[in-house]
């Protein structure tokens, strides 16, 4: 068949998590935790695939009990912005991957041209190709990759509909600062581009670092659509629920995707994360995830430090870049390959997030994981030195 994406082959994530299982390499390659999510969301899904009267659609935007629970969170995390509109601003999304797609194909037409900062999470530019819509891509530069935006204004033309962001980003977990996101409402103003802010790792964010939305700047409210993932947040990444913010009016043209792509997300999945932010309104949970991650990021790099990692700052997400050239000589994709098959640790070559295999001689290891897991891991990354 002629296909629509013929450069397009099966995601880094999956591959990597194949390569894993077939070596029985340890995966700090795809993103995801090797914990459970919080016994009381658990137990929550369990009462609820029990009790009758649950199981049938949800709302097409969302249940109203969870909206109304998401909009009372991001008003109290997000000051300086009202709280959204639960009902004519928050849609609920089978995990931000859906809402990305669905937000794209809502706002896209042929030829409209799409920002997106690389290295970049590797949905983004096939499903704006497959909008008819053309990604025009700015480097993010290393090793800090925040936004060079004279490169960023050098290719905003008047064709571009969307500018795609990522704070706190994957792979390399860079956060805007407060003068980053002024750059990019001075990039946009008076202009008809709308924002996509992909904030999925909003709650991971280190060193007491302050964590902004485009929802708390004046400029970009009324243009952004604001994604978040309770897959992050809860570490239930299977349970693929995700939610967008935005204005009404964008919200509409959302909603009107949303209905023809998945409808509703799973009922009972939405009951139990309605209780379990109901039953924490002082936001403890989300207020605990950038200590939690914080250990985590600190116990890997100091069990890797001095065996001959380049590791990057972190300052935010759960993804550890490392050079690797004091190790291997190899471009990226081969070292990843050799690392799973011959140290037993599978990661993923960040030329995967770059559209034309750009190789900066980095692998991420993700370090959601619970410590043995990370020691063992480190025990074997150090066997090369
Ligand atoms: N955006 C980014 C930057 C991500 O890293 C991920 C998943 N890891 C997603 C979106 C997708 O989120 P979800 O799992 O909720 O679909
Ligand atoms: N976002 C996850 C990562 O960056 C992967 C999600 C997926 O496999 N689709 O590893």
């Amino acid at each position: 068949m002629n296909s629509k994406l013929p450069d397009v082959g099966t995601s880094v994530f999956t591959r990597m998590t194949l390569l894993a299982q077939e070596t029985g390499a340890l995966n700090l390659a795809q993103g995801f935790p090797d914990y459970d999510p919080p016994r009381a969301l658990r137990e929550a899904l369990a009462r609820h695939a029990l009790a009758p009267g649950g199981h049938q659609y949800a709302a097409m935007p969302g249940l109203p009990r969870l909206r109304a629970a998401i909009a009372a969170q991001v008003g109290r995390l997000r000051p300086g912005a009202p709280a959204p509109d639960p009902d004519a601003e928050i849609t609920v999304t089978a995990g931000a991957t859906e809402a990305l797609y669905a937000v794209l194909a809502a706002v896209v037409r042929p030829g409209d041209e799409v920002l997106v900062l690389e290295p970049a999470y590797d949905l983004y530019g096939p499903a704006i190709r497959l909008q008819g819509g053309v990604p025009r891509y700015v480097r993010l530069p290393a090793p800090d990759f925040r936004p060079d935006w004279d490169a960023v204004r050098a290719a905003f033309s008047a064709r571009t509909r969307l500018v795609l962001v990522n704070s706190p980003h994957n792979p390399s977990g860079a956060v805007f600062s407060a003068a980053d996101w002024d750059a990019l409402a001075a990039l946009v103003d008076g202009t008809d581009a709308l924002v996509l802010s992909d904030e999925v790792y909003e709650h991971l964010v280190f060193d007491g670092a302050p964590a902004r939305s485009a929802r708390q700047h004046p400029g970009l409210r009324g243009r952004s659509f604001v994604l978040s993932s309770f897959g992050k947040t809860y570490h239930a990444t299977g349970w693929k629920v995700g939610y967008c913010v935005a204005p009404p009016a964008l919200t509409r043209e959302l909603r009107r995707v949303h209905q023809f792509v998945t409808f509703s997300v799973s009922t009972p999945t939405q009951l139990a994360l309605a209780d379990t932010l109901e039953a924490d309104p002082a936001d403890a949970h989300a207020r605990g995830l950038a200590g939690f991650y914080q250990a985590k990021r600190d116990l890997f790099r100091g069990l890797l430090a001095g065996a001959g990692w380049d590791l990057l700052p972190v300052p935010a997400g759960y993804f550890q870049l490392a050079g690797y050239a004091a190790l291997s000589g190899a471009p990226d994709g081969a070292f990843a390959e050799e690392l799973a098959r011959r140290w037993g640790v599978a990661v993923v070559p960040v030329s995967a997030f770059y559209h034309d295999g750009h190789d900066p001689g980095l692998v991420r290891f993700c370090f959601a994981k619970e410590a043995p897991t990370l020691e063992a891991a480190a025990e074997r990354l150090r066997a090369g030195t």
